[in-house]
């Protein structure tokens, strides 16, 4: 339990310190004995491995890490990265907001993460696939990597290019084993990934805010309207996580005023086309010069303009004690891992703002990840068993209400009447499930709390009660 007495200056945690702070703040509320919470918090393993790569014609030596959080679930599970600001803190920080993450949702995994110190624009894909391969060949060496045992998934920087690279390393490795497309996540969908996942975390954002605007009660007390139809949005990165949630979000009604991105911001009050965009960044490798809208130089200060909804979804410490007093966005979600630190948050908690917090709102990827690993173990694709026999029941239904009534359906109302699911209709509908569901429960018990309590607090505590529930299920503890 932390020492009431001793003052935490939340100015100077770290990253896996506000991990940890936000862990004991939640942890009064769970009723968990100490020895728990400290089994719980505690990072049970840590792989930090430096190994050379030819670069040309010099060797480089590349530092990575593989860290596993918590094993009260197994496999352990989490992506991997690829960035310069990757080091142990932010490794282990990550591994344990993926063990949060699982819980909350309900996916049976422990947490973990990886890291490689590098920059991935800067590296050849050549390099990129050596270093991949041979961090790949690091883990299955010290049996940090397999279907049943630790899991990785794309991050910052990765992709399904990386994975794929991973899949091949794995299963040469292990040759036969049954169930080794199951080692890795995020894969092309033509080596046994699933339809979705690229989405995943996007769509996910998406469905947990559709649910949170819809209480009308909640969105009254932040002075806002119910339902996402029309909500002024920023999002900061245009990334994977960026992309998509900017994309699908707009197919609920909302509009993006702004994307942040590394080397400038675009504004545009009217709405931004995304694709446009996209599709401009990628082909000029900025937004700088992008000819519709206003394109702002200083990209953080974007965050600052008015808005209703901001979503972080780039990296870790974007919103500090320096720029949360100038933020204006009603909801704050984090689509990124740790976008607002402990000191920016208390100062934006107390101007009145919803944050709805990482563990919760970005948990679609890892959702999908789930989706995916219970397809490569059951080597079927979702919906091939059933796809047909649902469309020819539906038909029989449709037949008999026609012979009934003596009228007949139009074929288009047949035709979307009788659709039997397909893989992606089965992934959408159980992202869409699972992050309603994860909702109600952090928002029950928020509610259920005579004091005040934060977002981020409750879904911890709700958290730490799920694994509590699986340690004592193993009689470890009395
Ligand atoms: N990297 C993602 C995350 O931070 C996904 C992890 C996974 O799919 O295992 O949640």
């Amino acid at each position: 339990m932390p020492d009431k007495n001793v003052k935490v200056n939340l100015k100077n945690l770290s990253f896996s310190d506000s991990v940890s702070y936000y862990f004991d703040k939640a942890a009064p509320f769970t009723g968990a004995p100490q020895g728990l919470l400290d089994q719980i918090k505690t990072c049970n393993s840590i792989y930090k491995m430096n190994f050379p790569v030819k670069y040309g014609n010099e060797v480089r030596v590349i530092e990575a890490y593989r860290v596993q959080h918590s094993h009260h679930r197994m496999p352990t599970k989490g992506g991997i990265r690829y960035s310069l600001q990757v080091d142990q803190d932010e490794v282990m920080a990550l591994a344990a907001l993926m063990t949060y993450k699982c819980a909350l949702v309900d996916v049976p995994f422990g947490g973990a993460k990886g890291g490689i110190k590098i920059s991935p624009r800067q590296t050849s894909p050549e390099i990129l696939e050596n270093i991949t391969r041979r961090y790949t060949t690091e883990l299955v060496k010290k049996n940090f990597i397999g279907p049943g045992i630790d899991v990785p998934a794309p991050d910052y920087g990765t992709g399904e290019r990386e994975m794929a690279w991973i899949l091949d390393t794995y299963v040469t490795l292990n040759p036969g084993e049954i169930n080794g497309y199951g080692c890795v996540t995020g894969k092309p969908v033509s080596q046994n990934g699933i339809h979705g996942r690229t989405e995943a975390t996007g769509r996910g954002v998406v469905y947990a805010l559709n649910e949170i605007c819809s209480y009308a009660d909640d969105m009254k007390d932040i002075k806002l309207t119910k339902g996402l139809d029309g909500k002024r949005v920023i999002v900061q990165g245009l990334g994977n996580v960026g992309y998509h949630t900017a994309r699908i979000i707009r197919e609920y009604g909302a509009k993006v005023i702004a994307i942040a991105e590394a080397d400038g911001a675009v504004y545009d009050e009217n709405g931004i086309d995304i694709d446009d965009l996209y599709k401009y960044r990628q082909e000029k490798k900025s937004v700088k010069g992008y000819p519709k809208g206003k394109v702002i130089a200083d990209s953080i200060s974007a965050l600052e303009l008015d808005c209703d909804i901001l979503i972080p979804a780039a990296l870790e410490r974007q919103i500090t004690e320096k720029n949360a007093p100038r933020i204006k966005a009603k909801i704050i979600a984090e689509a990124a891992n740790g976008p607002i630190t402990p000191a920016a948050e208390q100062i934006l908690l107390k101007k009145g703002v919803m944050i709805i917090p990482d563990i919760y709102v970005n948990a679609g990827g890892v959702t999908v990840s789930y989706f995916e690993w219970l397809k490569n173990l059951s080597h079927v694709r979702f919906g091939r068993m059933q796809k047909r026999w649902e469309e020819k029941h539906q038909t029989n239904f449709i037949k008999l209400i026609e012979d009934l009534t003596g009228k007949t359906v139009p074929k288009a109302r047949i035709d979307s009447l009788i659709h039997g699911a397909d893989e992606i209709d089965l992934v959408n509908s159980g992202l869409e499930d699972t992050m309603i569901e994860a909702y109600q429960d952090i928002r029950e018990f928020k509610k259920r709390r005579k004091s005040e309590i934060d977002i981020r607090t409750a879904a911890f505590a709700v958290s730490i009660n799920k694994i509590k529930n699986s340690y004592y299920a193993m009689g470890i503890f009395p």
